[in-house]
């Protein structure tokens, strides 16, 4: 049984992606912050379906609580197989109200705890000359979005740790990939309107949005053992919003 670390897994995106590896097999440690009760009944929905799941607190933004995260994980079950770097915050502000409060935490919570977990996870799969990393993004990290200049910065960063990481272990059996979801409906949406999810589905190639699903099942594609010859892509999940 393979062991995945999704990290932000109590809500969204991640919660449906440790529901989309359990489903597969796997034994998926639900990465939380804040929402303890969210990611316990996460964890309950699954391990009651006959799915193995533990939940795992840690602030991935801090280097020191990644430490400890991964030491837990290596004690219970030697390493992990497969990490999703998905936990992320996005903010939208005009570039000159940006403080560096804002920025600090922006690049910490998207990028550095990209960079935490990748040096944490990557010595157990150089050991067994396996692993899956896909690091989530964003497609303003492919084009740049207005008024999201940190995010759109700390999003662009992961693509470029994550095609530069791709070589550094290509020879290792570890493949690197990036997953750019375009507009999805999670919490960190919940701020657009009806009206304005109607306007950005009208502009979308499919017309729809997407769904934390569509992220996941593209998440369990890359990770899965026959995907080895796919490493330092970008993997558009957007309705073709964004074409590259
Ligand atoms: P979400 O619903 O707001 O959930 C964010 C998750 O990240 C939560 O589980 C949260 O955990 C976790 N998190 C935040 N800061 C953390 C920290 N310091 N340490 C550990 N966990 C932390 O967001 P989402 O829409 O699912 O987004 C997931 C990822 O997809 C993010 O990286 C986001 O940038 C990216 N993305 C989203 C969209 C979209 O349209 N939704 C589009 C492109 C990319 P707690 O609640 O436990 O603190």
């Amino acid at each position: 049984m393979r062991n995945v670390l999704i990290t932000g897994a109590s809500r969204g995106i991640g919660a449906e992606t440790a529901r989309q590896f359990a489903k597969n097999g796997d034994r998926v440690f639900i990465n939380y912050h804040h929402s303890h009760e969210a990611a316990v009944r996460l964890a309950e929905e699954l391990t009651d379906r006959g799915l193995t799941a533990a939940i795992i607190k840690a602030d991935v933004s801090k280097s020191s609580d990644v430490g400890k995260m991964f030491a837990e994980i290596e004690e219970q079950t030697g390493g992990i197989d497969v990490l999703v770097n998905n936990a992320g915050i996005a903010q939208t502000k005009l570039f000159t109200d940006i403080t560096d409060e804002d920025w600090d935490r922006m690049v910490a919570t998207n990028l550095s705890s990209t960079f935490y977990c990748c040096r944490a996870a990557l010595p157990y799969m150089i050991r067994q000359q396996f692993g899956r990393i896909i690091n989530i993004s964003s497609m303003w990290g492919q084009i740049g979005g207005s008024c999201e200049v940190h995010y759109s910065a700390a999003k662009a960063g992961i693509i470029g740790l994550t095609k530069a990481l791709a070589m550094e272990e290509g020879l290792s059996g570890i493949t690197v990939n990036c997953i750019a979801p375009g507009v999805i409906r999670t919490d960190m949406t919940s701020h657009l309107s009806d009206e304005d999810f109607k306007a950005l589905a009208s502009e979308t190639p499919t017309g729809s949005i997407g769904t934390p699903e569509d992220v996941a099942r593209a998440a369990v594609f890359l990770a899965d053992d026959s995907s080895s010859f796919i490493t330092g892509q970008v993997l558009g999940v957007n309705g073709g919003f964004v074409v590259s």
